[in-house]
């Protein structure tokens, strides 16, 4: 191998989509797996908006476009902030990626300088210290586990921010928990941030429509709207709308940020997909009928899972708010040994004896910050959960 760049040492490759392609791989092989590992709905794009991407393609829309984004999606975008969040942005103000993950990627890019912190709320999803990394910032983890509902506590974002800190990034309902913070826990937070004026806000609403029982989404320039001026608020068709491989994520916030960003876009990848951009101005703008009734599938698959993986004996699983993941802590188990003679010395080994042994696969927690817990997408059909959680109370009962 040649030599590669020392910011490239820094990263490692995302363990969500490298558990999801072992799980593959296996299956491919002949192996009876169970993929519990990819955070994507199971579920079909709908009708309406694949046909406004076959529409696209007969219509000629095939061709460059603006670098971050048609006015057409510009305009959905400011009419969704509006309408679902109450949040005045206009088209100058929105940037449109390939994905969640180049929106942000793009923005700690742009304003991200040697030495900089980056608080995030432990565990988090994956790819957010690495990108901090790869941008040349410090990521910095805020524990917000298990006893505290897995919701950073005021307290605990006070005590991580210093004079060096640049973001903030907030991620509700959360990707690996599912927890969700309510208004009053969010304006915990927001008071402290209040008292920081260098610290920005970045936010991962990716899973806003997402949500079950009473919990109520809201988003921090929503909340605290003194933040706005320093807040880019970030979110996607990717998760709600089923559209997980058309690539589209967005962002509004400062315009001098979103001119930043498009810079970046401009040298890299230019317009992010023509024709998935028409397709998630249909999702924004068309119906979401669809939505009540996919969340409605997601939640009886949460309340299974959440119920299975609680009988078992060292497992503890809380009912989340929203998202489609469960998190839940192994500490009663860690120490013992597998069927199969594993040691579970963590969540890792625990993750590994699990595929091994059954076929289950999970994502552990040291890959989201915080151990020893593991990640089930329940984005699968109730079957195949009944069948993996059966398999996973087994496994435990194995061990000695
Ligand atoms: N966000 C999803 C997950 O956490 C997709 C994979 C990824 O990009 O990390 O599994």
């Amino acid at each position: 191998m040649s030599r590669l760049s020392a910011t490239l040492s820094r990263v490692k490759p995302s363990p969500t989509i490298a558990v999801t392609t072992k799980a593959q791989e296996l299956k491919a092989a002949g192996r009876d797996v169970i993929g519990l590992g990819a955070g994507e709905p199971d579920f079909d794009t709908p009708e309406h908006i694949r046909a406004a991407g076959i529409r696209a393609i007969q219509e000629g829309k095939t061709r460059y476009t603006a670098v971050d984004g048609i006015p057409e999606l510009k305009a959905a975008i400011c009419a969704k902030f509006k309408r679902d969040n109450g949040l005045d942005y206009v088209p100058a103000q929105v940037s449109v990626g390939t994905g969640g993950k180049q929106i942000l990627y793009n923005a700690l890019m742009a304003t991200l300088n040697p030495g900089d912190e980056v608080v995030i709320p432990a565990p988090y999803w994956v790819s957010y210290p690495d990108m901090v990394l790869l941008a040349g910032g410090e990521p910095v983890s805020a524990p917000a586990g298990i006893e505290t509902g897995f919701r950073l506590t005021p307290e605990a974002l006070e005590a991580a921010i210093t004079p060096k800190t640049r973001w903030f990034i907030f991620n509700s309902p959360s990707n690996p928990t599912g927890a969700g913070y309510s208004r009053d826990e969010l304006q915990g937070l927001t008071d402290v941030l209040m008292r920081h004026p260098h610290v920005w806000v970045m936010t991962d609403d990716m899973y806003e429509h997402l949500a079950y029982d009473d919990f109520e989404f809201c988003t921090p320039a929503q909340v605290e709207p003194a933040l706005y001026g320093r807040t880019l608020t970030c979110n996607g068709v990717s998760k709600a709308y089923c559209m997980t491989g058309w690539r589209i994520g967005y962002a509004a916030g400062p315009q001098d940020l979103i001119a930043a960003m498009r810079k970046i876009q401009s040298q890299s990848t230019s317009n992010p997909c023509t024709i998935s951009q028409w397709a998630a101005v249909e999702a924004l703008n068309g119906s979401h009928d669809f939505i009540a009734a996919n969340n409605a599938v997601f939640k009886r698959r949460r309340d299974l899972v959440v119920a299975m993986l609680n009988q078992i004996e060292g497992v503890e699983c809380p009912t989340p708010n929203g998202a489609f993941y469960v998190y839940p802590s192994i500490a009663g188990l860690i120490g013992r040994t597998s069927a199969g003679g594993a040691l579970i010395m963590d969540d890792e080994a625990f993750a590994t004896a699990l595929l091994e042994e059954t076929g289950v696969a999970v994502v552990f927690g040291a890959a989201f910050g915080l151990s020893p817990n593991f990640r089930v997408s329940y984005a699968t059909s109730d079957e195949a959960l009944e069948d993996a959680c059966t398999r996973i109370q087994r496994f435990c009962a194995g061990l000695r």
